[in-house]
C-alpha cells in the first residue's frame, strides 16, 4: 500500500513539474558586503525552454505580450534574467518564510522591462506621447480593460522603466553642476533626506531658462523608487557594472537593482490589504521594510540603522514627525521605514518580522502615520507581542522620541 501510494505521489509530482524548465543565466547579485556582482545562477520554474516565461512571472519588453527570449540581445536578456531571478527570490520569501497564502496563490504576473508608458486605470497603457518614464519602477493593480476600445483585462504587473543617463550639467544644477553624483547623494542624505530625490534635485536646479523647451525635465527623469536609504543602495550598485561609468551621470537601471525588485514585489505581495491605488508614506514604508528583509544583508541593515531619518545614528538631521509626511510628495521619505525597522529591532528579528506582516491587516494604503499607523501598530502588538504591555511601552517610547 505504502509503495503504491509512493508511486502515485511520484507520478503526480512528475506530472506537475513536467513543464518546469531551468535555465542558467548571468544576473546581478550582491556579495556579502552588499556590493553588486555578476553571477551565473539557475532560473527555475520556467514553462518555456526558450524564453523568460515561468509559472509565476512572464518577462516581456514594453507593451509586448511575448516573453523575452534567452537569445535576445544581452542588454535585454540580462535585465530579464536579473529581474526574474530576484522576483523568484522575493516570491519564495513571502511564500516560504512568511507563509503568505495570498502570495502563494497570486496569479502569474506580467513583468514589463524597458516600458516607458504611464499607467492608465482605464486603458492599461497611457498614450505613448504622454510624458514617457525613465529611471524608476512601478507596480500596477489589475484592471477590467475596456472592451469598446479593445483594451483587454490585465492582472497585477510590475513595470521597470528603461534607464536614461542624465548628465548633471544638463540638469543645470546650480553650484552642484560640476559636482560628482556621490556629492549630490551625500547632500541629499545629510540635508534633506526626507523628501524625494526628484524634489531635491529640482530644488537645486537653476530655474529652467525661458527658452527651455528643449531643457530636460527633472520631473520626468528622476523619480525615486523606495526611500532614500534603499535608493542609495541602488545608486551604489551600478559603479562596477558599467564600463561607461561616470559620476557626473545619473541613472537608475531599476530592473538590475535587487532591492528595487524586492520593493516592487513586496507591493504585490502586500496588496491583499495595502491596495495599489497611490503612493503614501505607509505603503512605501511597508514595501521598503520587506525589501530590506528579503535582501537579508547585514551591510544593508547597518546602513539603514546608520542613516534612516527616524533614528539613524549618523543621520545628520534626525527628523521629528512632521505633518508633511502624510503628503504624497513625501511618501518616499524613509521616516516610516526607519520607524518600522526600529520596532522590529525592539521586538527582535523573528517576532518583529511576523509583526510587520500582521500589521498590514490593521492598516490600509490611506492610513496616516500619526494616528492610524500608530493605532495599527498598538493593536498588532496586543495580538502578536509576547509581552504586550512591556512591548507597547517600549514602542511608544521610541515613537515619542520622534514627536509622535
Ligand atoms: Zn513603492
Amino acid at each position: 500500500m505504502k509503495t503504491k501510494l509512493f508511486l502515485i505521489t511520484f507520478f503526480l509530482t512528475n506530472l506537475t513539474i513536467a513543464h518546469a524548465f531551468e535555465h542558467r543565466a548571468e544576473v546581478v547579485t550582491r556579495n556579502e558586503k552588499n556590493k553588486p556582482m555578476v553571477e551565473v545562477v539557475v532560473l527555475t520554474d520556467l514553462v518555456s525552454k526558450e524564453s523568460f516565461d515561468g509559472e509565476y512571472f512572464k518577462i516581456v519588453k514594453g507593451k509586448s505580450d511575448e516573453a523575452i527570449r534567452f537569445d535576445d540581445p544581452e542588454e535585454l536578456s540580462f535585465r530579464a534574467a536579473t529581474s526574474y531571478y530576484h522576483l523568484m527570490r522575493a516570491r519564495s520569501y513571502f511564500v516560504n518564510n512568511i507563509k503568505s497564502q495570498y502570495a502563494a496563490t497570486l496569479p502569474k504576473m506580467t513583468i514589463r522591462i524597458d516600458h516607458t508608458n504611464q499607467f492608465s486605470e482605464l486603458g492599461h497603457f497611457a498614450h505613448d506621447n504622454l510624458e514617457p518614464q525613465f529611471n524608476n519602477a512601478l507596480t500596477i493593480p489589475a484592471g477590467k480593460g475596456l472592451a469598446s476600445k479593445g483594451v483587454k483585462p490585465w492582472g497585477m504587473e510590475i513595470w521597470f522603466r528603461p534607464m536614461k543617463r542624465v548628465h548633471l550639467r544638463d540638469l543645470k544644477t546650480n553650484d552642484l553642476g560640476n559636482a560628482e553624483f556621490q556629492v549630490l547623494m551625500m547632500k541629499f542624505r545629510n540635508q534633506i533626506h526626507m523628501q524625494t530625490l526628484q524634489r531635491f534635485i529640482t530644488q537645486v536646479v537653476i530655474a529652467v531658462t525661458a527658452s527651455g523647451s528643449d531643457s530636460l525635465s527633472t520631473d520626468s527623469l528622476i523619480r525615486t523608487v523606495g526611500s532614500s536609504v534603499i535608493m542609495e543602495a541602488g545608486y551604489q550598485f551600478y559603479e562596477p557594472i558599467s564600463k561607461f561609468f561616470s559620476r557626473k551621470w545619473y541613472w537608475l537601471d531599476s530592473a538590475l537593482v535587487p532591492e528595487i525588485i524586492y520593493h516592487e514585489y513586496a507591493h504585490a505581495a502586500l496588496s491583499d490589504h495595502l491596495v495599489l491605488s497611490h503612493s503614501t508614506a505607509t505603503i512605501e514604508g511597508m514595501a521598503d521594510f520587506f525589501a530590506g528583509q528579503i535582501a537579508d544583508s547585514p551591510t544593508l541593515a547597518k546602513k539603514i540603522k546608520k542613516y534612516n531619518t527616524f533614528n539613524g545614528k549618523d543621520a545628520t538631521k534626525k527628523q521629528d514627525y512632521m505633518l508633511q509626511f502624510e503628503a504624497t510628495a513625501y511618501a518616499n521619505t524613509d521616516f516610516v521605514f526607519g520607524m518600522l525597522w526600529e520596532i522590529k529591532n525592539i521586538l527582535g528579528e523573528e517576532q518583529g518580522e511576523a509583526f510587520m506582516f500582521e500589521l498590514r491587516k490593521k492598516i490600509n494604503t490611506n492610513s496616516n502615520v500619526r494616528v492610524q499607523l500608530v493605532e495599527g501598530i498598538l493593536t498588532t502588538c496586543d495580538e502578536i507581542c509576547v509581552s504586550p504591555f512591556v512591548d507597547k511601552l517600549r514602542i511608544l517610547k521610541a515613537l515619542n522620541l520622534r514627536g509622535i
